[in-house]
């Protein structure tokens, strides 16, 4: 089969998309006819490598894709040949105490399929059954491979850590990302003020499509300085930052008393300065979050496939591409989401 794929770590000239052993199932996976795949962030540190993980070489990046089941191992009852599906990326063991409570997201031996193990970029995935989510009949399989990763993540991090609710107040920063978009769909959904920041106007004009009531272009002005002013000097109750260190100190300043910052990643880097005096002032709470659990991949998906929520596709490229898909990532090109489809598909 033709997969994307590289044999080392490095810059966007490491991609390839060429011959690739077929994937075998095993007794618990199912093997995947894969009609479209979708970029994260993820792809672009998996790329360049994360310190202590070490991969099998070649390997084949991608945590989202969505397609058709063509065999199931022996031990599989979940999903059945002819199947649609979409792939949720976290691996967790089933068994540690974490698990047993349902939040496999705290896994002690969560990894993520592309990042930690061979991914799904590629015309067929072996892929475990219970990482495989119904795709009903009439969603595209852009939408279906879109979705799973980036609408998770902002589910759990808005629903489950920070608690948004009704009438509560929001800022999103990089609203036209994978999780922006989807933090600021989710937001609207839950009835809160959302506010968002984009680094053009043509951006912040998707994100009032996808729901926000107001939007801060960072690139003209101080959004911290513009957040004082829109509220009245309050702030907001909720922060979602997964920027890092280039917004952190102003994104506890945003926050009301009271207030939560939710991070799920650090795109500019792991390390940011926190004025401890300002979080025990105003008594916030900074709250980490990563993918999420079975049920509520789930829950987020079923809203997805209803028509609630709407991945944003900014271009759909053939996976012989991947490396410019790579870099309309690192260069915050366009709104929304990445999608990657097999040549053979096209
Ligand atoms: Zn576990």
């Amino acid at each position: 089969m033709q997969a994307v794929q590289f044999t080392e770590h490095g810059d966007r000239d490491v991609i390839e998309y060429g011959e690739y052993p077929d994937p075998e199932p095993d007794r618990n996976e199912a093997l995947v006819d894969v009609k479209a795949g979708a970029l994260n962030h993820l792809d672009v540190f998996t790329r360049g490598g994360l310190p202590g993980v070490d991969l099998d070489m070649p390997h084949v990046p991608g945590s989202d894709a969505a397609g058709v089941v063509e065999a199931v191992g022996e031990d599989v009852t979940r999903v059945e040949p002819g199947d649609r599906v979409a792939v949720t990326a976290g691996r967790s063991c089933g068994e540690c105490e974490f698990c047993r409570h349902g939040e496999h997201s705290l896994c002690e031996s969560y990894h993520i399929i592309g990042e930690h193990v061979q991914g799904v970029h590629s015309e067929q995935a072996a892929v475990p059954a219970e990482n495989l989510v119904p795709v009903p009949e009439g969603i595209d399989w852009e939408t279906a491979a879109a979705a799973p990763l980036v609408f998770q993540t902002a589910w759990r991090m808005l629903v489950t850590r920070a608690d948004l609710g009704p009438g509560e107040s929001i800022l999103v920063l990089g609203a036209s990302g994978g999780v922006g978009h989807a933090a600021v769909q989710i937001a609207e959904y839950i009835g809160a003020e959302v506010y968002a920041t984009a680094s053009t106007d043509e951006k912040l004009e998707y994100a009032r499509e996808c729901g926000a009531d107001h939007t801060v272009n960072y690139e003209e002005t101080d959004f911290a300085a513009a957040m004082r002013e829109a509220t009245d000097g309050r702030g907001v109750d909720v922060v979602v930052d997964y920027v890092g260190p280039a917004t952190w100190e102003d994104s506890i300043k945003c926050l009301a008393k009271g207030g939560r910052l939710v991070t799920c990643g650090a795109t500019t880097g792991p390390k940011a300065e926190t004025n401890i005096n300002r979080v025990f002032w105003k008594q916030v709470d900074i709250l980490g979050s990563t993918m999420a659990s079975l049920g509520e991949v789930d829950d987020v998906l079923s809203l997805v496939w209803d028509g609630t929520f709407e991945p944003k596709i900014r271009e759909t490229l053939p996976m012989s591409e991947a490396a410019r898909a790579h870099e309309m990532l690192e260069e915050r090109e366009g709104f929304g989401k990445v999608v990657v489809v097999p040549d053979s598909e096209r």
